[in-house]
């Protein structure tokens, strides 16, 4: 079967490769109808995703079909639509044992640290497929980027009469605005980029948009009547843009690190103690979020059109993906296999 290979950083190579269809009791086999691509993909590719070895077949974003269960699966049957929870975790280590599979000691993520679904037909453990008999792929697809924004809020336990600032108008922060938005907060959006700051408003992600300036924070009072948000989000893995977002919360709020820096973060302990602020890091997501996420998209709480912006085949990803990370409008890409 056709399968696409990073063999370097800047090097895909369209390969075939064997087909494997021995399952394990537990596991199922799944036909990839359509990949969504990310940040990781992009990273990965340029070189500059950390922890990251090559050759790798990528693709941890994915719409699939059953073809084959294993003789133990009755989570799923053949024929069956599903989102692909890429979090293979471990199931012996302390965080597995507690339920944080997100945070698996042992985690390794489809499409990271294994291969991925930039091929025909992939196995897994059937305990990943979240299925539903209502979204097409495309839909499925998303799923997993969504739940990254869904995990963080779950994190913060957002309420309604939160007040609710996301830094950065990119995939992370948009799927946090959306679920702040279900949960009823009012939302604001910290960004750059104009073009981004438009797009968050014009498709409702967020209520009020502010150029990140150098008078940022009185912008973010202003978009609050006066007070400084109860919950903060940085959803831009950046470090000046996270020293920044210390300063934000009000006191007894809190403050998300959706996106992550690769080195020591320092805060003045004081600014800390005189808030009484809550710090969370938010790591991938849960199996209930994939179960929440599926149900908000059935019930028309996401308009996943909104998101994709970007259409290509299997066959054009090598010449493409490359390209489309310069694009000023791309918000999503799907791929079709
Ligand atoms: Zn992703
Ligand atoms: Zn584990």
């Amino acid at each position: 079967m056709k399968a696409l290979s990073l063999l370097t950083p800047l090097q895909f190579e369209y390969q075939e490769i064997a087909e494997d269809f021995n399952l394990e009791a537990s596991e199922a086999l799944v036909k990839i109808h359509k990949i969504g691509i990310c940040g990781t993909d992009y990273h990965a590719y340029a070189g500059k995703q950390p922890f990251f070895s090559y050759p790798r077949i990528l693709g941890h974003e994915l719409g699939v079909e059953v073809v084959a269960v294993g003789t133990a699966v009755t989570r799923v049957k053949v024929g069956d639509k599903c989102a692909v929870e890429p979090y293979l975790n471990c199931g012996e280590c302390w965080a597995c044992k507690r339920g944080l599979s997100n945070c698996c000691e042992n985690i390794k993520v489809m499409g990271v640290h294994t291969d991925g679904g930039m091929t025909e037909l992939v196995k897994l453990p059937a305990e990943k497929l979240h299925v539903s008999d209502v979204l097409d792929y495309e839909a499925l697809a998303l799923v997993e980027t969504l739940g990254i924004g869904a995990h963080a809020v779950a994190r913060a336990a957002v309420q309604a009469h939160d007040t609710v600032l996301v830094i950065g108008a990119g995939p992370i922060g948009l799927a946090v605005m959306e679920f702040a938005k279900i949960r009823g907060a009012k939302v604001a959006v910290l960004d750059l980029n104009p073009n981004r700051l438009n797009f968050c408003v014009t498709n409702q992600k967020a209520d009020v948009a502010i150029v990140a300036d150098d008078n940022a924070l009185d912008h973010i009072k202003v978009a609050f009547d006066g007070n400084l948000p109860t919950v903060v989000f940085d959803a831009t893995g950046n470090k000046y843009s996270m020293h920044k977002a210390f300063s934000y919360p009000a006191s007894g709020g809190k403050l998300v690190f959706v996106g992550l820096y690769q080195g020591e973060y320092t805060f003045q302990d004081p600014d800390f103690h005189r808030r009484e602020l809550t710090l969370f890091a938010s790591r991938n997501s849960m199996p209930s979020d994939f179960t929440y996420i599926i149900k908000a998209i059935e019930e028309g709480k996401i308009d996943v059109q909104t998101w994709i912006t970007h259409r290509i085949t299997f066959e054009e990803i090598a010449e493409k993906l490359p390209l489309l990370v310069q694009d000023a409008s791309l918000v999503k890409a799907i791929i079709s296999v």
